[in-house]
C-alpha cells in the first residue's frame, strides 16, 4: 500500500520551460495526495532547473528535488534512470508519476525494471477500489477495450499518465515549497548514449499526441485518393494526418493516427477538421486544442459547436483552394 508516502511527479521541461504536461501530472497529483496523504513533490532534472521552482510551488508541489548540474543538461536514459533510482532508493516515495510522453515511457519503463516494481503504463485514468488499493486504468488493444490494473507491492508503484487527457488547476499563490538540491555521483561507466544533436521532429511520423498542426480527416474525404488533399495541407502547415475511426476502418489512414475515445487524445495549436461530424467519441480526442477549424458540407455538423472557424462547402474544393492560398504567400514571401 502507498498511504502516507510521498508522490513524485517527475517534471519535464525543454527550451527553458516546463511541459504542460508536468502541471498536468501535478493537478493529478494533488488528488492523489488528498486521498493518500503525503507530500506531493516535484522531481526536477536538468542544468538550469532553479528557474522552475516558483511555477511548480503554485501548480502544488510541496517539496522539490533539484537536481542541477550541466552534466543532467540532456536526458539520457541510462543517467536519468540512475540518477532517480539512486534518490527512490533513498527516499522511498509510495508513487512516482510520469507523462506518458516519449521520455516518460522510456524512463518509467527503465525505472521499473531497476528497482524490481510494478509499472502501469499509458494510463487514461485511476480511481481506488473497495478495499482502497488504487486501480490503474489503461487502454489495450489500440483503444478497443480498458484493462483495470493493482499493484499489490508494498515498495514504490510506477504509472504513466496519457499526456492530453489532463486537466490543469490554475496556479495559486503557495507558500515556499521545500528544496532538496540533490548530489550524485554519476557513474559514467552506464552510458551508453551520447547526444550529438537535435533534429526537428517529422511530422509524417511523430506522435499525434504531441503534434503542433494537425490535418484530419473523417467520412467525408471519401477516399485514400482525396487524402491527398488532406496531406498537402498538412505538408504546406508543417503538420501531421489524423482521421476518425471511420477514416481508419475505411484503411485511408494507419490506425496509430486515429483521434479519439478509442484513438490518441491530442492537444495541438491547430486542429483541422476536414469531413468528420463531430462525434462525441471524436470530440474527447481533440476538444482541447487550441483552434479548431472545421470543414463541412453540412452546417448542422455538430463539430462546428466547438470550431473557431466554421466553413461549410465541400472539402474537396476548400482544401485545395486552401493550399493554393498558402502556397501563393509562400511564393511571394519566399
Ligand atoms: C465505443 C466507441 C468508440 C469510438 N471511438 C472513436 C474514436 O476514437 N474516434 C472516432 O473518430 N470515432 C470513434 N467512434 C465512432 C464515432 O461514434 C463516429 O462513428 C465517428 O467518429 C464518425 O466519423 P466521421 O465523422 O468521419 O463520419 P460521419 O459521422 O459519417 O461524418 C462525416 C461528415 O462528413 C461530412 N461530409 C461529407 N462529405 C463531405 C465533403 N465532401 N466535404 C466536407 N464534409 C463532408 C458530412 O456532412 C458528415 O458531417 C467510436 C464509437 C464507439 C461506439
Amino acid at each position: 500500500m502507498v498511504q502516507g508516502k510521498d508522490i513524485w511527479v517527475v517534471v519535464e521541461h525543454g527550451r527553458g520551460r516546463l511541459k504542460k504536461s508536468s502541471l498536468g501530472l501535478l493537478t493529478e497529483g494533488k488528488r492523489l495526495v488528498a486521498k493518500l496523504g503525503g507530500s506531493l513533490c516535484a522531481v526536477v532534472i536538468g542544468q538550469q532547473v532553479e528557474g522552475f521552482i516558483d511555477t511548480l510551488a503554485q501548480y502544488g508541489a510541496h517539496k522539490l528535488f533539484l537536481l542541477q548540474d550541466s552534466q543532467y543538461e540532456h536526458y539520457i536514459s541510462e543517467i536519468y534512470t540512475d540518477l532517480l533510482a539512486s534518490l527512490a532508493n533513498e527516499y522511498h516515495p509510495g508513487l512516482i508519476v510520469l507523462a506518458a510522453t516519449y521520455q516518460g515511457k522510456d524512463l518509467a519503463s527503465r525505472l521499473a525494471a531497476h528497482l524490481n516494481v510494478g509499472l502501469a503504463s499509458d494510463c487514461a485514468n485511476w480511481r481506488f477500489n473497495n478495499q482502497g488499493y488504487l486501480e490503474y486504468i489503461r487502454p489495450v488493444y489500440g483503444g478497443k477495450v480498458y484493462a483495470t490494473e493493482i499493484y499489490h507491492s508494498p515498495f514504490i508503484q510506477i504509472f504513466t499518465m496519457r499526456p492530453n487527457v489532463l486537466d490543469i488547476d490554475d496556479p495559486k499563490d503557495s507558500s515556499k515549497p521545500e528544496i532538496i538540491p540533490i548530489k550524485i555521483t554519476l557513474n559514467h561507466s552506464i552510458q551508453r548514449s551520447t547526444v550529438l544533436d537535435f533534429l526537428p521532429a517529422d511530422p509524417a511520423t511523430i506522435d499525434l499526441s504531441e503534434a503542433e498542426i494537425i490535418v484530419a480527416g473523417g467520412k467525408g474525404v471519401g477516399s485514400a485518393e482525396n487524402f491527398r488533399l488532406l496531406k498537402n495541407l498538412a505538408d504546406l502547415l508543417g503538420g501531421s494526418l489524423g482521421g476518425s475511426r471511420v477514416a481508419v476502418d475505411s484503411r485511408w489512414i494507419p490506425s496509430e493516427r486515429q483521434v479519439g475515445q478509442t484513438g490518441k487524445i491530442v492537444g495541438p495549436r491547430l486542429y483541422i477538421a476536414c469531413g468528420i461530424s463531430g462525434a462525441i467519441q471524436h470530440l474527447m480526442g481533440m476538444k482541447d486544442s487550441q483552434r479548431i477549424i472545421a470543414i463541412n458540407t453540412d452546417k448542422n455538423a455538430p463539430i462546428f459547436k466547438i470550431a473557431d472557424v466554421k466553413i461549410v462547402g465541400d472539402l474537396r474544393e476548400v482544401v485545395p483552394a486552401i493550399c493554393c492560398r498558402l502556397r501563393r504567400e509562400k511564393y511571394e514571401t519566399a
